[in-house]
């Protein structure tokens, strides 16, 4: 699969005024290239909780592209990044936590949400929330998506959750909410994703797709909204993903170290520029920033309006079908990837440009061909080292 170009023409161009770009994604383009600005300061408060402007990496256009269509529509599915150590992975997901835009949030434990009820009817919610409905007390108040990160020694227990042990004493036994139901609305992030138990990323897998899980201990059971955007991220010269977990990720994008020179230094400039003084860098990238997190509110609530023709959906249809790739999971990601680049562009109906646009990230390594050749790749260059240790060892 080569690299898709990214269409250049625009339809319905939006107003802009202050800044040399009309849309999220030449935004991204835009900023990407931009120096640091001549007025950060050198010296200034030291904060570790502010992240690295998302707006300030080098690069990478593919990854932010791909983070950003997952902010605007949960519904491609989880997005996986692929690449060595150093390639700014994680720094690019806690980068987020600037332009993560807002949503309606449950006031209850269960997660129950206004639309469960227009969806489902009033069972849809449990019972205290029926309650409130009835009364026309609101279920969710606006929030913020927050950013949750799974620690990498998580047990299934924490993930799902379990009893409550201190409620357990008091005689009434509760299920402990588990970090998928905490992380409802929000954004799972899971660094090292290929280290983790098979068991644990099958559940966190189940629970993303369906939205909601159930957790059953003995005769009490419990089902919690698990309405999160997902993204994994791995190395993968430290251990495989299972091709059936790879293949469950609406996106996956390869991340590699910048190519260009030039790029590099830049990189390295705006690293030190963070590290001697992340308030100034943050400040450098405020008006951006905030552009930015408009533009992913605005796509979100864009997004509903925004429709496929099937002259359009049914040429891809058979593409897929062409290479072989009998998930159905691959039309619905690149469907929705589509959609969400489309409404971040400003406009109502996909055309095949948008189509393209996310082609590669959605389609690549669905076969899991990459990741096969990868590790038959490393193999080699392992038996080429090996041999070349043991010839040295002999000469000497
Ligand atoms: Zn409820």
């Amino acid at each position: 699969m080569t690299q898709t170009e990214i269409p250049s023409e625009e339809i319905e161009p939006k107003e802009r005024v202050a800044h040399p770009f009309r849309t999220l994604r030449e935004l991204v383009d835009f900023v990407s290239g931009k120096s640091i600005p001549s007025e950060v300061p050198t010296e200034g408060l030291r904060s570790e909780a502010l992240p690295f402007p998302f707006l300030a990496i080098v690069g990478q256009k593919e990854m932010k592209l791909a983070l950003l269509i997952g902010l605007i529509n949960p519904s491609v599915g989880g997005i996986l990044l692929v690449g060595p150590r150093g390639t700014a992975k994680t720094t690019a997901v806690r980068s987020l936590l600037d332009i993560l835009p807002k949503v309606e949030r449950s006031l209850c434990y269960y997660g129950c949400l206004p639309e469960d009820i227009e969806a489902g009817g009033i069972d849809a919610v449990c019972p205290d929330c029926a309650k409130k409905y009835a009364e026309g007390q609101p279920l969710s108040a606006p929030d913020r998506v927050r950013l949750n990160e799974l620690p990498l020694n998580s047990r299934l227990e924490d993930v799902v959750g379990g009893i409550d042990e201190r409620a357990a004493i008091h005689e009434r036994i509760r299920v402990r909410r588990g970090i998928l139901a905490q992380a409802d609305r929000n954004l799972l992030y899971i660094d090292e994703i290929n280290l983790l138990a098979d068991d644990i990323v099958d559940a966190i897998l189940d629970a993303a797709a369906q939205g909601s899980y159930t957790v059953r201990r003995g005769s009490i059971s419990a089902t919690y909204h698990s309405r999160f955007v997902l993204v994994g991220s791995m190395n993968p010269e430290e251990g495989r993903l299972r091709p059936q977990i790879m293949d469950r990720f609406g996106l996956r994008v390869i991340v590699r170290g910048l190519d260009d020179p030039t790029e590099r230094l830049e990189a390295y400039r705006r690293v030190q520029a963070y590290q001697a003084n992340p308030r100034g860098m943050s400040t450098a990238y405020f008006e951006d920033t905030q552009a930015a997190a408009d533009e992913v509110q605005s796509a979100r609530a864009q997004l509903a309006r925004v429709t496929l023709p099937d002259n359009v959906a049914n040429p891809a249809i058979k593409l897929v079908q062409r290479m072989g790739i009998d998930s159905l999971r691959t039309e619905i990601s690149w469907f929705e990837a589509a959609r969400a680049y489309t409404a971040a562009d400003g406009r109502n109906q996909v055309t095949p440009e948008d189509l393209q646009a996310v082609a590669s990230m959605t389609l690549r390594l669905r076969r899991s061909q990459f990741i096969l050749d990868y590790f038959s790749n490393q193999e080699q260059e392992e038996n080429e080292i090996n041999t070349m240790i043991t010839n040295l060892k002999r000469d000497n």
